[in-house]
């Protein structure tokens, strides 16, 4: 029995609830069911799909949350890819690189830090990419929070079915 994923009726993620509460939202009629499991479940007289994505039928108010920086989530945001070379790697062979050096003044914040192989940011040096000659493979931005964003969720194990609403 999976959990799914809730969204607000903006489409934006929510929260991750039992497939126990989603059932009870989608009876009563709180939230719309916008992707299925393929397992069913069998109540008195019918069998029906266990929900895998729903949509709340209204906007409830939160507030804005913000994705806690860390290395992880860092990791996490760039897909565990090195930013340079675009190869994947597991989280020990990864590092953090300060786009502008630190030594030059750069930021230890989202939008100067990306995650790097250990070899690329021995190559990068205390350098910038353009002097490095070594183009980034995406801007780095502060990322949207998603819900394993705070949790111990595993990040790369969510359904297909949720990738649309999680990472647009
Ligand atoms: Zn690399």
């Amino acid at each position: 029995m999976k959990p799914a994923l809730l969204l607000n009726a903006s489409y934006e993620p929510l929260t991750i609830v039992s497939w126990k509460k989603a059932i009870t939202l989608m009876w009563l009629g709180k939230a719309e069911v916008l992707s299925s499991q393929e397992r069913h479940v069998h109540a008195a007289t019918e069998s029906f799909a266990l929900p895998s994505v729903l949509r709340l039928i209204g906007r409830v108010r939160v507030p804005r949350h913000r994705v806690h920086f860390s290395r992880l989530n860092v990791y996490r945001r760039d897909a565990f890819r090195c930013q340079y070379c675009g190869d994947k790697f597991t989280g020990p062979d990864l590092t953090f690189d300060h786009v502008l050096p630190r030594s030059r003044g750069g930021e230890t914040i989202w939008t100067n830090i990306v995650t790097s192989c250990q070899p690329c940011n021995r190559r990068k040096c205390s350098r910038t990419p353009a002097e490095a000659r070594m183009p980034l493979l995406s801007h780095p931005q502060e990322p949207r929070w998603w819900p394993f964003s705070s949790g111990s969720g595993q990040v790369d194990n969510h359904p297909d079915d949720w990738k649309p609403y999680l990472w647009t």
